[in-house]
C-alpha cells in the first residue's frame, strides 16, 4: 500500500467546547520501503503527552486497526499522537516480523535500545521511531499488540492481557482500563489479566521508553485466536477508552460514539468483521478505501457496535463473505433489526457473498431488504473464476464501457426474483456469463442469473454482489463506484434506476 501523504497542517474547530484543536501529520522513514505516517492531535489545552503505537508485529492487525480508529477521537486535552501502523511491511505479509527477516533481527520490537545498553537501535526504521519518541517527550507510551492464546488459559502466551510496571499512581489506571475491558467479556475464561510487574519485552519500544525518557509505558494484548477481528478491536478501543478518558484527554462518551469527527465530509463506511466473516475480503477493501482517503473512511467493527446501534454514525455498512447464516445469529434480533432500520432511514448496504445471502428475502435468518431469493437450497457450487455480464445499468452505474469482465466467485448466492410485496424490485446491474455447478448442485441455473443486484429498502439503497470483485484485480473500483451510487441522492427511485 502507498500512502500519499503530504506533510499537512489543518485546523479545525471541535464541536465540543470552546477549544480549538490542531492536527498534523507527516511520514516517519520518508522515500524508503518502510514509510508510514505519524497522526498528531494538540488540544489547545495543557495536559499529557501521549503516544499511541500500533502495528510493531505484522500479525496482529487489531492493535492496527484500533489505532486507526483512536486517531480520529476528539481530544480535549493534552496531545495525541498515533503511530498506526508502525511496520506496514510485515502487516502487510500479515507476519509478525520484517518479511525475509527471522528472530529479533526481523522483530521491530525488539530493535530499540535495551535496559543498561548503550542507546543503539537496531534497524532504520526503530532508529525513525526512537528519534520522534525521544523528539515528542511522551508521558506516556501504549502499544497495541496481540497474542495467539488468552494469558489466563496459557501462560505461554500475552494474549488478553495489560502489560505494565505500574506505580502506586498508575496502577489505579490500569486497572480501571482492565474492568472497561473485563466488562464486554462474556466467558470467564476469557477475562484480561494485570501484568503489573512485567518487565515488557527487553528491546520494546514501551521498555525504552520507560527506561530513558521516563514515560508511563503499557503493551495492551488481545488475542487473535478464535476472536474476530471486531471483537478484539473494541477491545483495545475500551482499553484506550478508559485510560484517556481518566487521564482527562476525551470526553467521557461510549467509546463506539466516536468513530469519526462529524465534521468529516468523507462517506463513512462501517465494514463488518464479526461471526461468519471470513477470508481476505475486509483487508481488501480497507485497502481500496484507505487509498481514497478524501472520500472514504473505513472502519472495522463486530456485532456490539450493530447491536448498540452505533452503526447510525455510517452512511454505508459492508457485509462481507463467509457465512450469512452465521453472520444473522452473529447480529441477533436487535443487531439485524438495527440493520434493517440503519438500511430503511436512509443508509446503504453492500452485501457480498455471504452479505449478500444475508440481505435476500428467503431465509429465517435473512434481513429482507433485497427483493432476491436463491434459486436452489444447494449453495456449495464451487470456488472458480467466472465470466462476469455488466447490463447497461451496471454500465453507467460501475463506470465501465467493458461487456464481461473474469471475477472471482466463492459459493456466492445464484438469485432470482423473490417478488415480495414488500419490497421494491431490484434491478440487475451484472449477471454471470458462465457457471460452475460441483457438489450435485443443480446445472443451467447461474448461467444468465444476476450477480450484482441494486435495490432500494425504505430510504436506503441496497447492493447485493454474489462473486467477489473486491478480491479480483482489475475489479476493485467496482466496490467504491456502487457506494458512490448508492449514496448519491437522487439517482434512483423506487422504480428502479432506469430514469
Ligand atoms: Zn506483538
Amino acid at each position: 500500500m502507498k500512502w500519499f501523504f503530504v506533510l499537512s497542517l489543518c485546523l479545525f474547530g471541535t464541536s465540543f467546547g470552546a477549544e480549538t484543536s490542531a492536527q498534523s501529520s507527516g511520514l516517519l522513514a520518508k522515500g524508503t520501503d518502510s514509510e508510514t505516517p505519524w497522526y498528531r492531535i494538540e488540544s489547545g489545552v495543557e495536559g499529557p503527552t501521549f503516544l499511541l503505537v500500533g502495528g510493531m508485529h505484522g500479525n496482529e492487525p487489531a492493535g492496527a486497526i484500533a489505532a486507526g480508529q483512536i486517531r480520529h477521537w476528539p481530544i480535549v486535552k493534552g496531545t495525541l499522537i498515533v503511530i498506526p501502523r508502525a511496520n506496514h511491511l510485515a502487516l502487510d505479509v500479515k507476519q509478525r516480523r520484517f518479511p525475509g527477516l527471522s528472530d529479533d533481527a526481523g522483530d521491530l520490537n525488539r530493535h530499540f535500545p535495551r535496559t543498561g545498553a548503550e542507546e543503539k537501535t537496531l534497524s532504520p526504521l526503530a532508529a525513525e521511531i526512537w528519534d520522534f519518541s525521544k523528539a515528542i517527550e511522551p508521558d506516556w507510551v501504549v502499544d497495541l499488540h496481540e497474542g495467539f492464546a488468552v494469558n489466563r488459559q496459557n501462560p505461554k502466551s500475552v494474549g488478553s492481557t495489560i502489560l505494565c510496571d505500574a506505580t502506586d499512581e498508575t496502577l489505579p489506571l490500569f486497572e480501571h482500563s482492565l474492568a472497561a475491558v473485563n466488562a464486554s467479556v462474556d466467558a470467564p475464561e476469557n477475562l484480561f489479566r494485570l501484568l503489573s510487574n512485567s518487565r515488557t519485552a527487553n528491546g520494546s519500544l514501551v521498555r525504552a521508553s520507560m527506561d530513558r525518557l521516563g514515560a508511563t509505558g503499557a503493551i495492551f494484548e488481545t488475542t487473535y485466536t478464535d476472536q474476530t477481528l471486531g471483537v478484539r478491536v473494541r477491545q483495545h478501543r475500551l482499553m484506550m477508552h478508559r485510560l484517556l478518558t481518566n487521564l482527562g484527554m476525551i470526553e467521557n462518551k461510549p467509546d463506539d460514539l466516536i468513530f469519526e469527527n462529524p465534521e468529516t465530509k468523507v462517506t463513512n463506511i462501517g465494514i463488518y468483521v464479526g461471526p461468519g466473516v471470513g477470508g481476505f475480503g475486509p483487508a481488501s477493501l480497507q485497502e481500496t478505501f484507505t487509498n481514497l482517503p478524501d472520500e472514504f473512511t473505513s472502519r472495522i467493527i463486530g456485532p456490539v457496535e450493530v447491536q448498540n446501534n452505533s452503526i447510525t454514525q455510517f452512511d454505508v455498512l459492508i457485509f462481507p463473505g463467509g457465512s450469512g447464516g452465521k453472520q444473522a445469529a452473529g447480529l441477533g434480533e436487535r443487531g439485524r433489526k438495527n440493520v434493517r432500520d440503519f438500511v430503511h432511514d436512509g443508509g446503504s448496504y453492500l452485501g457480498i457473498c455471504a452479505g449478500c445471502y444475508l440481505a435476500c428475502e428467503n431465509f429465517p435468518w435473512s434481513l429482507k431488504i433485497l427483493d432476491a431469493k436463491t434459486k436452489s437450497s444447494k449453495w456449495r457450487r464451487g470456488k472458480e473464476v467466472l465470466e462476469l455480464g455488466f447490463t447497461d445499468a451496471g454500465k453507467r452505474i460501475m463506470k465501465t464501457d467493458r461487456d464481461a469482465a473474469p471475477v472471482k466467485y466463492q459459493n456466492g448466492p445464484v438469485m432470482e426474483p423473490a417478488e415480495s410485496p414488500d419490497i421494491p424490485d431490484f434491478e440487475t446491474l451484472a449477471i454471470f456469463n458462465t457457471e460452475v455447478a460441483l457438489n450435485k448442485t443443480p446445472e443451467g441455473i447461474q448461467k444468465g442469473s444476476p450477480a450484482i443486484l441494486a435495490g432500494h429498502y425504505g430510504k436506503g439503497r441496497v447492493i447485493g454482489i454474489s462473486p467477489h470483485p473486491e478480491q479480483t484485480e482489475g475489479l476493485t473500483h467496482l466496490a467504491p463506484e456502487l457506494i458512490r451510487w448508492a449514496t448519491t441522492p437522487g439517482t434512483a427511485d423506487s422504480t428502479g434506476l432506469s430514469r
